[in-house]
């Protein structure tokens, strides 16, 4: 996690790197720092907080001259958030500057070694490790910066992505990956470097991705030069143009990005199915998917690996894909699958999940897939990410930047993909009426406005957070569709709102949970009028006998739980596979202004970052 932002040109580098801090802050948020180098002096400035504290702290303490210098949004991964663990780091000899996105796992026996040697250490990071070794791999070898930094590196376990400069070579910055992102922006006599190209798409539309186990040495009027970190071949980058504007990753008159990433939804579930589902003509098509048809069609299983809020998509998948293709499908936490020795075969397909395409354990378990013999097929949303370019085929679900900590359209875009994807099969295995196609596509075709109605919740919802805003506990249910909506609604209240929430299917809440149930108990309870309606409705009578507080998600016109619930939040009428799509959205909304309410700070809940890039 943690964010990076380098420069080096002729412009101030100063307001390019704490804007692009603040861009860049989704990605960790508990300490921040920068240096800048003026051509005579090397300003360091960091502190724990945020970026708007470190830019408090600048202007009282150090001249904001220079036009080179990095700066660094921190999630502390070794050493508790305060000044002295903050990014960049220094080398004993204070010539040296590092920001680290990452772990160097192996840090413990460098680090004694570097003690025997005379290095003396100030913070409790890996990263301070890291600096100071490759001062001393430059010192005992006599080496440039960027022959330093490459040997070191090769002694390194773990993972990185870092920004390094020297005082005596002041007109260069070497940056290296390795399983965390890092992508160069290209000007005219002048170059970017961050962890995504957010901080300079107002600059340059040009810009590479390093690749794992690359450096790149970017100099002043000279071209870059990327080399392999372990046999030092050159490599010739590809140069990509950047898709993003700058209307993406702002607020757009919204007060949260979460709020903006909710209302945005019906639009870019519209981008996610664009030139894909054409329901008129009863096509599906996604070249990722047409160009391996006969793998999905002939897989025994799919095995859906992913984490957090993308598991719970990969959940509704499960459900969508073994009732539309019947094909069997497991879901799997990719921490759990990559390290306990997983059943892989040959005719499994791989669905990995995951909205940064950068998750360390989805990727971890995606080689872990490959390295079996498995077809892993990617859904992500950052387009160029590690897991696209790590997966055999893929689809990407256009959501746009997703800043919000807490996920939102990434959930719905994912269900969206997954959805087409289930469709598609079950045409070519033929394990759905055509009527039924049909009818599902026309139906997906509708869902952007009827998720444009469910919007409209939001008033109900803000009036309900407002009576519960103070609850300990909150208890979620639903059943078969959406109950990894149920699940999905709890992560999002205890990721933003701090409340202790959990999901449940309906059903399972008579072994354990039931137990909870006082008139203290909020119990959200998803009960459209489709499927096993019945059964949600005698779990509520069940609820309500024990004096719990119901809040019910129902279809539009229900009149059966209106009549037993508290509070209901209505939502369209849509076939019942279709439904996660609509019932998630009052279940953000509430979740928001809950956590509003209560003064949290929603955009950056506490202890979390967007994505997750170590394990
Ligand atoms: N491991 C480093 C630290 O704890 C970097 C963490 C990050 O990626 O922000 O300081």
């Amino acid at each position: 996690m943690c964010g990076i932002v380098g420069y080096i040109g002729h412009r101030e580098a100063y307001p390019i790197i704490i804007k692009g801090l603040k861009r860049l802050e989704y990605r960790g948020y508990d300490s921040a720092g920068l240096v800048l180098y003026d051509g005579k002096d090397l300003k360091l400035c960091k502190t724990k907080g945020k970026v708007s504290d470190l830019e408090e702290k600048v202007a009282k303490e150090i001249s904001t001259e220079g036009h080179i210098g990095f700066g660094h949004t921190r999630w502390a991964t070794h050493g508790v958030p305060n000044d002295v663990n903050s990014h960049p780091h220094f080398s004993n000899s204070g010539k040296l500057a590092i920001v680290h996105n990452g772990i160097i796992e192996n840090y413990e026996p460098l680090k004694k070694e570097l003690i025997k040697r005379g290095y003396v250490f100030h913070s409790d990071t890996d990263t301070e490790v890291l600096i100071n070794l490759i001062e001393d791999v430059q010192k005992t070898d006599n080496l440039k910066l960027g022959k330093a930094v490459q040997v070191a590196l090769n002694q390194v376990v773990g993972a990185y992505a870092i920004v390094v400069f020297d005082v005596n070579k002041p007109d260069e910055l070497v940056c290296a990956r390795l399983g965390s992102p890092l992508a160069i922006g290209i000007g005219e006599d002048e170059y970017f470097v961050a962890s995504d190209a957010s901080p300079f798409i107002e600059f340059t539309s040009n810009a590479i991705y390093l690749e794992d186990e690359e450096m790149a040495i970017i100099r002043l009027n000279k071209p870059m030069k990327v080399r392999k970190i372990k046999d030092d071949s050159l490599v010739d980058p590809y140069v990509q143009e950047l898709q993003m504007n700058l209307e993406q990753i702002e607020k757009g008159g919204y007060e949260h990005f979460m709020l903006k990433e909710i209302y945005e939804q019906p639009n870019v579930i519209k981008d996610t199915y664009r030139g894909r589902l054409l329901a008129n003509k009863g096509i599906i098509q996604m070249s990722g998917v047409e160009d391996n048809l006969e793998k999905f069609t002939n897989a025994k299983r799919i095995l859906i690996i992913a984490c957090g809020t993308s598991w719970h998509a990969g959940l509704v998948a499960e459900y969508v894909i073994e009732e539309f293709a019947r094909i069997p499908v497991e879901v799997e936490y990719a921490s759990e699958f990559r390290y306990r020795n997983p059943i892989i075969n040959k005719d499994d397909v791989v669905i990995a999940i995951s909205q940064s395409g950068e998750t360390a354990d989805t990727l971890a378990a995606i080689k872990l897939a490959k390295e079996n013999g498995a077809f892993v097929f990617g859904v992500c949303n950052v387009v160029g990410s590690s897991i696209s370019r790590e997966t055999d085929a893929g689809a990407y679900t256009h959501a746009g930047p997703e800043i919000g900590v807490a996920s939102t359209k990434a959930f719905t875009t994912q269900i969206t993909i997954l959805t087409l994807i289930a469709l598609r099969l079950a045409k070519a295995k033929g394990t759905m009426n055509q009527s039924d196609y049909q009818r599902y596509l026309l139906e997906l075709e509708m869902i952007p406005e009827k998720v444009q109605e469910a919007l409209q919740t939001n008033d109900v919802a803000k009036q309900i957070a407002e009576i519960y805003k103070d609850v300990p506990n909150a208890l979620y249910l639903g059943r078969g569709f959406n109950f990894p909506v149920a699940l999905e609604g709890a992560l999002k209240l205890k990721e933003i709102s701090y409340i202790h929430a959990e999901g449940y299917p309906a059903a399972e809440m008579k072994h354990g949970p039931i137990a909870l149930i006082d008139e203290q108990m909020p119990v959200i309870v998803i009960a459209p009028n489709k499927g096993h309606y019945d059964k949600v409705v005698s779990n509520i009578q069940e609820i309500k006998s024990r004096s719990g507080k119901i809040i019910a998600v129902v279809t539009k016109g229900d009149t059966q739980v209106k009549a037993l619930a508290d509070h209901v939040i209505e939502i369209p009428e849509t076939s019942e596979a279709l439904t996660p799509l609509l019932t998630t959205i009052p279940l953000q909304l509430l979740s928001y202004h809950i956590a509003v309410l209560r003064g949290c700070n929603v955009d950056q809940p506490r202890n979390l970052a967007k994505s997750v890039t170590v394990e």
